[in-house]
């Protein structure tokens, strides 16, 4: 059985992909930050385990793999959206979205390598997003840290290979999540006529591509792959 460490696990794309891994047999370790009452809830219900950590904080981060033990699959997921002007955007505004959604798999993958490249196996999977690979107005800081994503995971997947160890990446597009819970009706039609698929993603699509990049016999490292259903190509 492979333990499998998912970064903001209680709800949305995190929490579908711990209930998927689970289901296909993996223990899962659920990384949760505000959300306890939903990670306790899932922890019981997949038989995981619930951990707290901020990980856009690199001393939170070294706690919890102080805690966790052998981790054999790294998920980085958690992230947080924002829409900003880039001309008013403020230095603490800037610092947390490129904290929470870039420092954190730094801090993840650091912490899990030593245990992956003694053992020489292991693999991570980035959760980044189509606007790390077109680019989003109002979204640049957002943008920044997921095209930041793709830099690290070719980067990484170049460095560790040779230890044994995989590192991919998906890229999303418009997913049925809390982060989408802003947009309208309209705006999902919209959005769903530009898709050739004709509709947006669930977090169970996510769950399914990330799954098939954690396989650890795969051929597969430093891919970036599109989940969006055609939206972006
Ligand atoms: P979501 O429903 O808003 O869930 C975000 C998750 O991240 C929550 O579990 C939250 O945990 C966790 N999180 C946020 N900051 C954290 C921190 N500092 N430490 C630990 N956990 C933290 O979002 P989602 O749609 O599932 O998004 C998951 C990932 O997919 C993100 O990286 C996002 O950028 C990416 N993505 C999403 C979409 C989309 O359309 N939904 C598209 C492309 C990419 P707590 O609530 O416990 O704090």
């Amino acid at each position: 059985m492979r333990n499998v460490l998912i970064t903001g696990a209680s709800r949305g794309i995190g929490a579908e992909t711990a209930r998927y891994f689970a289901k296909m047999g993996d223990k899962v370790i659920i990384n949760y930050n505000n959300s306890e009452t939903e990670a306790k809830k899932l922890e019981k219900e997949i038989n995981g385990i619930a951990i707290k950590a901020d990980v856009s904080n690199s001393a939170e981060v070294k706690r919890m793999f102080e805690e966790v033990g052998r981790v054999d699959v790294l998920i980085n997921n958690a992230g947080i959206a924002g829409f900003y002007m880039l001309d008013t955007m403020s230095d603490d505004e800037w610092d947390r979205m490129l904290s929470t959604n870039l420092s954190s798999a730094f801090y993840c993958s650091r912490g899990v390598l030593p245990q992956m490249i003694s053992r020489k196996s292991g693999a991570i999977v980035n959760i980044s997003s189509m606007w790390g690979l077109t680019g989003a107005a109002c979204e640049v800081a957002y943008s920044t840290a997921k095209a930041g994503l793709i830099g690290m995971t070719k980067a990484l997947a170049k460095e560790v290979g040779p230890s044994g160890i995989r590192v991919n990446c998906v890229a999303p597009g418009v997913i049925d999540t809390d982060m989408n819970s802003g947009l309208d009706k309209n705006t999902i039609r919209e959005l769903c006529d530009e898709t050739p698929l004709c509709r947006i993603g669930t977090a169970l699509d996510v769950a399914k591509a990330v799954y098939y990049l954690a396989d650890e016999n795969s051929f597969i490292t430093g891919h970036i792959l599109n989940v969006s259903g055609g939206l972006v190509i």
